[in-house]
């Protein structure tokens, strides 16, 4: 039986995307890209108006077109960011979807086939806004997403494949994720036919790039040092090579114990070596920052008794320097394991696309379909999929429990002791709590004498640990109670909030006295339907290679 209706895993990364099925023989295969390789860099170079450029060819061209040249556009997403290029207004939704559009395009080119239902992974503590923006990005590029899959869940999913005899008992386990641009760490409980994840923390700004930029770093100093006046730090053109040299170095010392590189600029020149142990120094500081963050999520986990872990995977490139698996031996007692990792999140990703392809042809629950209908459905599904049967069940039972990324809340008045506002966030709804959430509520109460008016304000942590800081903390949402008689100060209102599997955030607020209640469905200002469709058309009108 041949498969009719491939769906596919992408793992979007920050600085390297991969795209990835499973074959007919359920084994998951990355689709290599144009010029034979299984990543591409997650960089575009926007050529001319109706041309891009997508991989390493634009990574390349960075030091000459700098202007044009967009990477790390991953660390934008969800947030409002106007780019223009040749007189055409892009976002990072727009961007991403170039990167999308490419990966697909060359893996059609690999499987001979359109490529069209995709699930996309997104860093496990991505935001609602920022999952959002991933998945327009994937309607832009004129994909149908399936589903987003948080990155480590993804890596868990093709671990147990590699792993697990059928039946066997539950197991715990720690990814550490340190890629290109974003780090995190995350607990996943496996159970039978449940994939949980039990807690999750992270940091969207520290990556390998962190690494290269103390090496691009090194290297300027030790030009300058040796050519002093020199405007070296000045020139666009140099900082890019060495910006580019720095990631070769760093790569070569995960295997070699020293790097040399030849600098020349404006007739000056320097020669340097750099040794491992001289780079494991320039960089330790940005190392034990994911140690503080593993610390803390090991914390948060045994507050949640889980403090036994079966196996630490590691996954992304950057866990290939070796101070990464000495320094969580030496710290933690683990022993790590490398298993496929910059490709282990696109392979897990491409088999939770073929569970979700697999959930959307069949009845759900609610459905109350006869035993016969689902029969049908299955048999269907299965010869629609190019599957047994017997898996297309199997898969159909699998349950991805993911949990609330970050903490929501209301904003909230104190008055100091001379009456002034002080304005904070309280949180309702915590981190970690398992989707779906229903709803947790909260009474507060009003603030003021003789309110007619209630507002509502709905704020996401934003950092990485929760803080009832306002600075801390982002504006997602609001609404009013209205048509209230003038309360009285100190009047009850429960305020209550539930997500949904997909983060869709549900908050309903009720003022108790005249029971006025209030229901905001926080659609992150994101762009709009029409928007997507608009920025769909502009970039189908590009022509994108490598
Ligand atoms: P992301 O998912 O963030 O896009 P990846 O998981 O693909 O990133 O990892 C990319 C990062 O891994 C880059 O910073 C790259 O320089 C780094 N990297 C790749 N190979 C090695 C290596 N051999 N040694 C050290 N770092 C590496
Ligand atoms: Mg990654």
């Amino acid at each position: 039986m041949a498969a009719q209706n491939r769906t596919y895993g992408i793992d979007l990364g920050t600085t390297y995307s991969c795209i990835a099925y499973v074959d007919d023989t359920g084994r998951p295969v990355v689709a290599k890209n144009a010029i034979g390789q299984e990543t591409t860099p997650s960089v575009v170079y926007m050529e001319t108006a109706d041309h891009v450029v997508v991989g390493q060819d634009a990574k390349s061209s960075a030091k000459l077109y700098p202007d044009l040249v967009v990477s790390l556009i991953k660390r934008q997403m969800g947030q409002k960011c106007d780019l223009t290029f040749h007189g055409t207004g892009h976002t990072p939704e727009s961007i991403s979807a170039l990167i999308l559009k490419e990966v697909a395009r060359s893996a059609a080119e690999h499987t001979h086939e359109e490529v069209r239902d995709v699930v996309i992974t997104v860093p496990a503590y991505f935001g609602v806004a920022e999952r959002e923006a991933t998945r327009n990005a994937g309607e832009i590029a004129g994909l149908n997403v399936l589903n987003l899959i948080p990155e480590p869940v993804a890596a868990a999913l093709h671990y147990e494949t590699l792993s697990a005899a059928p039946g066997r008992g539950p197991s715990t386990i720690l990814v550490y994720d340190l890629g290109g641009g974003t780090f995190d760490t995350t607990v996943i409980r496996l159970e039978g036919d449940d994939v949980r994840v039990v807690c999750t923390d992270g940091d969207h700004r520290l990556g390998g790039a962190d690494w290269d930029e103390r090496v691009a770093g090194h290297l300027l100093d030790s030009f300058l040092a040796e050519n002093p006046g020199s405007s070296a730090a000045e020139s666009e053109d140099f900082l890019q090579e060495l910006a580019i040299a720095a990631e070769d170095m760093k790569k070569g010392l995960s295997s070699a114990m020293s790097r040399r590189y030849n600098m020349r600029f404006d007739g000056g020149t320097a020669r340097v070596e750099l040794t491992r142990e001289r780079f494991e120094a320039l960089t330790e500081d940005l190392l034990a920052r994911t140690f503080e963050i593993t610390r803390r999520t090991l914390d948060v986990a045994a507050a949640q008794g889980v403090d036994r872990f079966d196996d630490v995977l590691l996954v992304g490139g950057s866990v290939r320097m070796p101070a990464v698996a000495e320094g969580l031996r030496q710290r933690f007692g683990f022993d790590p394991k490398l298993h496929d990792p910059d490709l282990a999140v696109a392979k897990g990703a491409a088999r939770f696309a073929l569970i979700e392809a697999v959930k959307v042809r069949l009845p759900g629950e609610a459905d109350a379909a006869s035993d016969a209908e689902v029969e049908r459905a299955v048999e269907q599904a299965a010869d629609q999929l190019g599957l047994e049967p017997e898996k297309v069940r199997m898969l159909a039972g699998r349950r991805v429990t993911t949990v609330v990324p970050r903490a929501f809340g209301v904003k909230v008045v104190d008055f100091t002791g001379d009456g002034r506002e002080v304005f904070s966030v309280s949180h309702v709804l915590k981190a970690n709590t398992a989707l779906p959430a229903d709803p947790v509520a909260e009474r507060f109460v009003t603030a003021y004498e003789n309110q007619t008016e209630i507002g509502v304000e709905i704020w996401e942590q934003a950092g990485s640990v929760e803080s009832d800081d306002l600075a801390d903390n982002a504006r997602i949402g609001e609404g009013t109670i209205t048509g209230l008689p003038r309360i009285r100060k100190g009047s009850p209102i429960d305020i209550s909030f539930a997500m949904d599997e997909l983060g869709t955030l549900t908050v309903h607020a009720v003022e108790l006295q005249t029971q006025k209640e209030l229901r905001i469905e926080v659609r992150i200002q994101g762009l709009s339907e029409s928007q997507v469709e608009q920025a769909r058309q502009a970039v189908a009108r590009y022509a994108v290679s490598q």
